[in-house]
């Protein structure tokens, strides 16, 4: 029996007929087949005897292959002699500027419904029509008349074609697949705990749960979870891997140990999707007329049969095979998704509903997930689920556009209108809504509607069109149990935040619709809270907490009871200063000094250099470029012979996902439990989560803060043999939630003199 493959109608149809530019509104399809919306209106107008959304499913044998091809026609009518079809399109743009033949993908998939019509009831004579309708009622209809020989022609020209790229997918999965079967854990020997997490992963991947797994740094966490996951893949459990960080290393490291993997004979096609803007090949991105747009879909499909061969395709590769065949990087990355075994991207293809890759997110699949540093995960989802839109930003963009366009150019009166809604009183005081302010949805949607169809050549024009289009789409989801309308003066404007304060009730849909998912971290305390935070507390879903590998005595923790408290900082900042000194002094070597703000940071870094001019010290600034951050790490050599402090931001780029083993680092010193500053959002955010325990607190200030500091005070050990101090910096370090919150392999000891911490560092190194 012949393996039996399955396609839609709509992506055989666009397999096979593809043609056109990316970029929206020129003779792209890919803007047109997102248009759905209009449908239900048209078909309840079909006359009797039609039936809308008619399924249509035939299995097509060729050259030893069986095709099952299957979809829905919007609309059908199967006569005694004649089957008619009609395939409405939804669209943006004016349908009487839409000609016959712009888009041959829809003639073929209207064709394709057509035929397999023809072929199951026997019939000899179709007649196909295109239906271009816009929302306001506007619409442009084209028929073709076909016998039953021409559409099964047709048909099996596009089927052949399809055919011939598939099998060779096929192949590849094959050749796959036994290695997947065979192939064991990459290294000699497991770490203590990562046998427990790839079992964990598997058994998620397997029962289509989701894992919650605590593990401290340097356990092989990557390896680990990609090695269950390849593992369910070889099993079938799972169709395909994402690998989800947001982090450059978080990228490499998921490279480098599927690279380990292939080097002891696993055969597996890994994609690596980076940004649109750090992988563009012009020098100033702007997709509207760029070359590599322009008949994007002409060139696609012999761009994807070349990478079929290909099994590492990181962001070199891509733009390698983006080169040859004149593509654009990043589309050519999610296209080639579509087949490949791992997908190393960001969280936001996964979760984002603007930009998620449709193909597994949209709807239900079998994709397994493995979500890296997880803590980061509820922020992102966040800001991926809400909006804003700001009047001081359209104010300050309209001005520029009036003076190009002039003050009466349809595109600075549409702006002009919308302004008038986000106008300020003037003691207009920030305040939180559980009601959408309809009049300014409505002026946005108004104006999202009207300049979406100016298509405005400027970049930043349409950008802040797709941000209101955005705003609109949003408030369709607000759903008060989960969004607040922030509203927050600006000077004479208002900033209207559509702000999703609790992500869960997504973050579990999302969850459950794909294959299984493995959220790890090594800072998920406390468990239950991001389980919940995270979608990940169903009743089949697992946590897993893990124990650092390493061994104890390399670790030594202690905690200072100093006052760093708003108010005291000018007070203590000498004291703070020497605790920082003493422990450079101690050993020779690299440290990091960590606040909680800029602010504080420079504060204290001032005065350690006034009173330690000639030691090394070295401070972060704020926006650094990568050339600059990359100096400021190699700053931190392997066996320094004198030490150097480098002063850092808690949550900023050096205190996570920076990876300084053996004695690139020998201590961090944490000044503050890490807590964000008062804010409106974080206040409201207290009040939202609030309950008798006093969960708000905790929610919007305790365990964000505490995450910064397990985060920094993870950079210090990252190997077997690294040794190295913990300094924890504040009064509330005593309280007995933070005890309790502390990791269990933490051996804290307190000290109250300089005298003491002195002899306690010389103790601990010279042990
Ligand atoms: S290459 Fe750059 S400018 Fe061109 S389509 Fe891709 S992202 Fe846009």
């Amino acid at each position: 029996m012949p393996q039996i493959h399955v396609v839609s109608v709509r992506a055989l149809a666009e397999y096979a007929m593809e043609k056109g530019d990316l970029i929206p509104g020129g003779a792209s399809y890919a803007r047109m087949r997102e248009g759905i919306r209009g449908h239900q209106a048209l078909q309840e107008l079909l006359p009797v005897n039609w039936q809308a959304e008619a399924p249509v499913s035939r299995d097509i044998e060729t050259d030893g292959h069986i095709l099952r091809v299957q979809g829905r026609a919007d609309a059908a009518y199967i006569g005694p002699d004649i089957v008619c079809v009609r395939e409405i399109k939804t669209t943006g743009r004016n349908p009487h500027a839409i000609l016959k033949y712009d888009y041959p993908v829809h003639w073929a998939q209207a064709e394709i419904y057509a035929a397999l019509l023809c072929l199951n009831h026997g019939v000899e004579r179709a007649e196909v029509r295109l239906i271009y309708a816009r929302l306001d009622g506007v619409k442009r209809e084209y028929a073709e008349a076909y016998d039953a020989d021409t559409l099964n022609r047709l048909l099996m020209g596009y089927v052949r074609l399809y055919m011939g790229w598939i099998t060779a997918v096929d192949d590849w999965k094959a050749k796959s697949l036994a290695t997947l079967q065979s192939f064991g854990f990459p290294y000699d020997d497991y770490r203590d705990g990562q046998k427990e997490m790839a079992r964990a992963v598997f058994r998620a991947m397997k029962r289509g749960a989701n894992a919650l797994i605590e593990a401290p740094t340097g356990i092989g966490k990557t390896a680990a979870s990609l090695y269950g996951a390849l593992k369910a893949l070889g099993k079938g459990y799972i169709t395909a891997i994402f690998y989800l960080t947001a982090r450059t290393t978080g990228r490499r490291a998921a490279e480098d140990a599927l690279d380990r993997m292939r080097a002891q004979g696993l055969a597996i096609r890994s994609v690596t999707i980076t940004a649109k803007e750090k992988c563009c090949l012009l020098e100033a991105p702007d997709c509207m007329g760029c070359p590599h747009a322009m008949g994007y879909y002409d060139r696609r499909r012999d761009a994807l049969k070349a990478a079929v061969g290909m099994q590492k395709l990181d962001a070199d590769a891509i733009r390698a095979l983006a080169e040859d065949y004149g593509l654009c990087p990043f589309e050519l990355s999610l296209d080639i998704s579509e087949t490949a075994d791992v997908i190393i991207c960001d969280y936001n293809y996964a979760f984002d509903p603007r930009v998620r890759i449709k193909r597994y997110f949209g709807a239900r699949s079998r994709a397994g997930l493995l979500v890296d540093e997880a803590h980061n995960l509820p922020d992102r989802a966040r800001e991926m689920l809400s909006a804003s839109l700001s009047g001081r930003r359209l104010y300050e963009l309209r001005k520029r556009v009036a003076s190009f366009e002039g003050k009466e150019s349809p595109m600075v009166r549409l702006m002009t209108e919308l302004l008038r809604a986000l106008k300020c009183e003037n003691d207009q005081e920030p305040e939180a809504l559980s009601d959408l302010p309809e009049g300014v949805v409505e002026a946005a949607r108004r104006f999202a509607e009207a300049a979406g169809e100016l298509q405005s050549a400027e970049p930043d024009v349409r950008e802040f069109v797709f941000d209101v289009q955005w705003f609109v789409n949003v408030s369709k989801r607000f759903d008060p149990e989960c969004y607040r309308v922030m509203m927050l003066p600006q000077d004479r404007w208002l900033l209207i935040r559509l702000w999703c304060y609790d992500p869960s009730k997504h973050m579990r849909r999302a969850l459950g619709r794909v294959g299984g998912a493995a959220l790890f971290s090594a800072t998920l305390a406390p468990m239950d809270f991001y389980a919940a935070q995270l979608g990940a507390d169903g009743e089949a879903d697992e946590s897993l907490r893990l124990e650092s590998p390493f061994p104890r005595e390399n670790l030594k923790v202690l905690r200072l009871p100093v006052s760093v408290s708003l108010r005291d900082r000018e007070r203590t900042q000498h004291a703070v200063a020497q605790v920082i000194h003493a422990m450079a002094e101690a050993k020779p070597g690299n440290y990091i000094a960590c606040f909680p703000s800029y602010a504080y940071m420079t504060l204290v870094f001032r005065h350690y250099r006034m009173l330690w001019p000639y030691e090394d010290a070295i401070c972060q600034e704020a926006h650094m470029t990568e050339p600059r951050r990359m100096a400021f790490i190699e700053r931190f050599v392997p066996a320094p012979t004198r030490s150097l402090v480098g002063f850092i931001v808690l949550g900023g780029v050096f205190a996570e996902g920076v990876d300084l083993p053996e004695d690139r680092l020998s201590g961090a010193a944490i000044v503050s439990t890490g807590m964000p500053q008062l804010s409106f959002e974080r206040e409201l955010m207290r009040e939202l989560f609030d309950d008798a325990d006093d969960g708000g607190t905790d929610a919007a200030y305790t365990y964000p803060g505490l995450r910064r500091v397990l985060q920094a005070a993870g950079r210090v050990i990252r190997t077997e043999t690294d040794r190295g101090v913990v300094l924890l910096m504040d009064v509330r370090y005593r309280q007995e939630k933070l005890r309790e919150l502390m990791p269990p392999h933490w051996d804290v000891t307190d000290v109250n003199k300089l005298s003491d911490l002195k002899r306690e560092l010389e103790g601990f190194w010279e042990g």
